[in-house]
């Protein structure tokens, strides 16, 4: 049986903590490695290594910084079949998806690239006689990242490369569902020439999270997950004085108006409800659909639907893979049954689906639910499997009240040709990215990804120059130079003759 190592101070460093966990393969249901949490020992070995390391990658020049980043992009673009079978084996999602998620994390190192030109300050020339005044952004010391199981790869280096970037030491704590993808990352980044202690990987759960979150050493956290522990981990590392960005869960939702090109908005609908059988934050969970249009549409979707073909994520011909473990696969499942007894109509049921020759896998196929009421569990939780709840709306003012009577506020899309529609839809919406006629608008790289309300506890997106501005704080220099001639008075007066 593999044991998953801990990556500390630029060597891979076998667990001597208790109690392992085993990493599945959701295709199959089989063990294919375990995981252990880190001990006291490990994590104070890791926040010593990233301090010693921080002292002197904070002060490498821009120049030296940049050459190690371009070579991890390259390193990077190179390992992605590598990082791509990990990410199916461990997570569930097909090849090609799990390709796109690296080639997502591999623009936000683009953007890192340009570090030189992202921390330039800002110099005022003569703001009183004799003064100027500049300023400029410094690291914060060793940061930490806590990501969950849906983005092995991307998530990671939505943070990584920004704060390694900006000159600070990070230390990565992966799912323990799927933690192999952190070594891949380690790996390149010695690779690349990235200085021992500077990327760290430490493994384990909670109490792993909860030791980084108060380590007085620690000046950051970055965290992407679920929402009762994104709010767990601001309250527990603010109180704690650290600066906090915690991304939680999500419920997406899409309005299809009836004037919006109903075949391309069903199956954009279908592909981002169950593209990575829904485990994706930005996934459409709910569809609100125009009365006037809702038999025709759901009829698309369903059938759209019934072509996913639904196999392991490695073969091929996968649309779809499994879900990412048993418990996962049950919950949905139970939620499908609940609303079903609540009244929902399912127009196609995915309910006990298992591919044959994989049934110890955690699979259910896609499951569309029509006539849903934001009362059913099904609407009010987070799913995060393949199910599309579609409720029937009278029109734009009761889509836009019922996504801002939600919680969470991640994504919202809007389906249609009225410029004036989405306009109102935009402005209206109580939600961080929108689409319009875009199914998934997860941000690009130079721009900051993050959602309001409980999909983001804390000030910071992530990425882009928000993300700039996260791991780095700002100072300012009022000066004057004087001439050994020069015998000005200084003044009592607090504006000091700036005048
Ligand atoms: P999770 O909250 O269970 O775990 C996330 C991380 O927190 C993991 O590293 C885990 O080990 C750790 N953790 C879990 N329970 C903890 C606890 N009680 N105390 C301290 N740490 C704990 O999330 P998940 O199941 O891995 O991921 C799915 C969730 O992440 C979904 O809710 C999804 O919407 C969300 N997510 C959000 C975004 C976003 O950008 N908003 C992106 C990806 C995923």
């Amino acid at each position: 049986m593999t044991t998953i190592q801990h990556f500390i101070d630029g060597a891979g460093v076998a667990p001597a903590g208790q109690p392992a966990s085993a990493v599945y393969n959701p295709a199959t249901g089989e063990v294919s490695a375990e995981v252990a949490p880190a001990t006291a020992a490990e994590l104070a070995r890791a926040i010593e290594a990233g301090q010693t390391a921080f002292a002197a990658w904070s002060q490498a020049s821009l120049a030296k910084r940049t050459q190690v980043l371009f070579r991890f992009r390259q390193l990077l673009a190179a390992a992605t079949e590598e990082l791509a079978a990990t990410i199916s084996r461990e997570q569930g999602k097909v090849l090609s998806d799990a390709r796109g998620e690296v080639a997502r994390g591999l623009e936000v190192v683009e953007f890192a690239c340009g570090v030189p030109e992202l921390m330039k300050g800002d110099f005022s020339n003569q703001v009183a006689t004799g003064l100027d005044v500049i300023n400029w952004r410094e690291p914060l010391g060793v940061v930490v990242g806590i990501t969950p199981f849906n983005f092995p790869v991307m998530v990671p280096l939505w943070m990584a490369p920004i704060a390694i970037a900006t000159g600070n030491a990070f230390i990565l704590k992966p799912s323990p569902l799927d933690p192999s993808a952190s070594l891949i990352l380690a790996r390149l980044w010695s690779e690349a020439g990235l200085p021992p202690g500077v990327f760290q990987v430490l493994q384990g759960g909670p109490k792993t999270v909860n030791a980084l979150a108060t380590n007085p050493t620690v000046r950051a956290v970055s965290f992407v997950g679920s929402t009762p522990v994104a709010k767990h981990i601001h309250a527990t590392a603010t109180a704690s004085g650290k600066r906090v960005q915690a991304l939680g869960g999500a419920k997406n939702h899409a309005l299809v108006l009836r004037d919006a090109n109903a075949a391309f908005a069903a199956s954009s609908v279908v592909s981002a409800a169950f593209g990575a059988a829904g485990q994706r934050c930005m996934a459409l969970a709910v569809a609100l659909v125009e009365d006037a249009i809702a038999d025709d549409f759901v009829e698309r979707v369903a059938d759209a639907a019934r072509q996913v073909t639904v196999t392991h994520g490695a073969d091929a011909a996968a649309d779809m893979g499994p879900v990412i473990s048993a418990a996962a696969r049950d919950r949905v499942e139970a939620i499908v049954t609940e609303a079903a007894q609540a009244g929902a109509q399912v127009a196609l049921d995915g309910r006990g689906f298992r591919p044959v020759g994989l049934e110890g896998g955690f699979f259910t196929g896609p499951t569309v639910l029509d006539f849903v009421t934001p009362d059913m569990r099904v609407y009010r939780e987070e799913v995060f499997g393949p199910v599309l709840a579609i409720v029937r709306v009278g029109g734009l003012a009761e889509a836009i009240d019922l996504i801002n009577a939600n919680p969470y506020g991640n994504g919202a899309a809007i389906y249609t040709a009225s410029g004036a529609a989405a306009r109102e839809f935009k402005r209206g919406v109580n939600v961080g990215m929108i689409g319009v006629n875009v199914p998934i608008p997860v941000p690009v790289a130079y721009h900051s990804f993050g959602g309001w309300k409980d999909s983001l506890i804390g000030d910071f997106h992530v990425y882009g120059r928000e993300g700039i501005a996260f791991y780095t704080q700002a100072k300012v220099a009022t000066e004057r130079w004087l001439d050994p001639d020069e015998s000005p008075a200084a003044s009592f007066n607090f504006a000091g003759g700036s005048r």
